[in-house]
């Protein structure tokens, strides 16, 4: 129950994973260094980002994948007059647009396990490196 409580808070609604009662994103991708009512500090070091970007370009991907195996199986693009060509870049723009578009939840759902594995903690306190207490 809690994990998926975290995952849904965090991961889905981008909400600070410790007390869920703020957002962790001060804009659309960027987020507070901590949170405004616990204090739960979300990067506690640099490059944590690299998770979040890492599942952003996974979902660009298999976006990208099922619109390569849909065109393969039922061909809209090539039933619209699409050329080859004009089919990958399509493709390719949609796989793109995803990542783009896919990011943030990503971003959350990265720091949703950063959280449940114990990478984050409160203030300036370095991580405890231990699960959260329930
Ligand atoms: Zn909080």
């Amino acid at each position: 129950m809690g994990a998926l409580h975290t995952f849904w808070r965090t991961g889905v609604l981008g909400r600070c994973p410790e007390c869920g009662r703020t957002s962790m994103f001060r804009s659309f991708y960027d987020l507070h260094e901590t949170c405004a009512v616990c204090g739960t500090r979300f990067e506690s070091s640099s490059g944590e980002w690299l998770g979040g970007t890492a599942i952003g370009y996974g979902i660009g991907a298999i976006v990208g994948f099922l619109f390569v195996l849909i065109e393969m199986r039922w061909a809209p693009f090539a039933s619209l007059g699409l050329s080859t060509m004009w089919t990958m870049a399509t493709i390719a723009a949609i796989s793109l647009v995803a990542t783009v578009v896919g990011y943030r939840p990503a971003k959350a759902m990265w720091f949703a396990l950063l959280y449940e594995w114990g990478f984050m903690s409160r203030g300036d306190a370095p991580p405890t490196g231990s699960p959260p207490q329930r």
